[in-house]
């Protein structure tokens, strides 16, 4: 499937009502998946907030692209740091931490974001084999860049703000290997919460529901088919609308900020009161994943 351009994933907050604002000026930002959808607007919104920001995903132009807006937007015209770096490669994760502390000295934030699924039914031929691998994007490489970043984060009390899913939280059709995996990711914060806050370090996840970003193409889905479902999601989720980057984002900087300094191993969950519905498997969803 044709790879949307950038600018289709990261939305304005120019309409917004909202004024929260806050400084992370001096912080140091790292961000998996920020090449794209909630990691991009992430990024976006932590640079306009004044931080030294690292951009990374295994695309080099994407990760450019979002450098860029990072800079347009940072109150000190501070460069982001553009690592291209595949997370399911502990030597490309090696060097992203390498590269991080190298280039701005320290480590203050550190937001697992990067993600992907792969349908697969415990039938298929292949399953075993995209079970691997679905396991490896959205766990494996949370728990091995948690592993190396906690000695930078002890130094500056800092933060991690995992990205899991409501897909952690119930079923969805044919896709037992994401829910399996962000549930363990769930799990993974909590216990990395009890275990780190005595060097002063927080570790919280957030739950998105539906997200209108490029996630939909890692299975496949054409943007056409992506907006029709976003649509009928749309419907049936409390509030009547699917989520925005942005709204996740705001999530993300809230957590990581000092308003939140005293929630450690908490579970937001950010979906339009959808797992509250019991509404996620509905009839499109399923036909889809079919
Ligand atoms: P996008 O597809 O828009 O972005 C995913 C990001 O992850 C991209 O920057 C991509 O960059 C990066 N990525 C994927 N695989 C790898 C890899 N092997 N190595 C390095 N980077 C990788 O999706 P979202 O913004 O929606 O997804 C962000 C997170 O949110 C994910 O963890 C996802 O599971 C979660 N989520 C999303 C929801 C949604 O509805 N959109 C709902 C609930 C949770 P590149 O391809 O260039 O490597």
């Amino acid at each position: 499937p044709a790879i949307p351009s950038i600018d289709s994933t990261i939305t304005s907050k120019t309409n917004s009502t909202m004024s929260v604002t806050y400084d992370f000026t001096g912080k140091v930002v790292l961000i998996t998946g920020s090449s794209s959808g909630i990691g991009a607007a992430t990024a976006v919104q932590f640079a306009q907030s004044g931080a030294s920001v690292v951009v990374t995903g295994r695309n080099v132009d994407t990760v450019s692209d979002v450098a860029k807006q990072c800079l347009k937007v940072s109150p000190k015209g501070v460069k982001a740091l553009e690592v291209t770096a595949d997370v399911t490669k502990q030597e490309d994760l090696r060097r992203l931490v390498d590269q991080t502390i190298k280039h701005f000295g320290k480590l203050d934030i550190l937001v697992n974001n990067a993600g992907a699924t792969i349908k697969a039914n415990v039938t298929d031929s292949d399953f075993y084999q995209n079970y691997e691998k679905v396991m490896a994007i959205n766990l494996n490489s949370v728990v091995y860049l948690t592993h190396i970043c906690v000695e930078y984060l002890e130094k500056t009390k800092g933060n991690i703000i995992n990205i899991s899913s409501v897909a952690g939280m119930r079923t969805s059709p044919n896709n037992g290997p994401y829910c399996m995996a962000k549930s363990a990711l769930d799990m993974f914060t909590k216990c990395m919460a009890a275990e780190l806050g005595a060097k002063r370090i927080r570790v919280n996840v957030i739950n998105p529901g539906p997200v209108r970003t490029n996630f939909t193409t890692s299975l496949g889905m054409s943007l056409e088919m992506r907006d029709k479902v976003m649509a009928a999601f749309g419907n049936v989720i409390p509030v009547g609308r699917v989520g925005e980057s942005d709204d996740i984002a705001d999530n993300i900087l809230y957590l990581a900020s000092d308003h939140a300094a005293f929630v450690n191993g908490s579970q937001l969950v950010s979906d339009g009161g959808l797992v509250a519905s019991n509404n996620l498997n509905f009839d499109l969803v399923k036909k889809y994943m079919e």
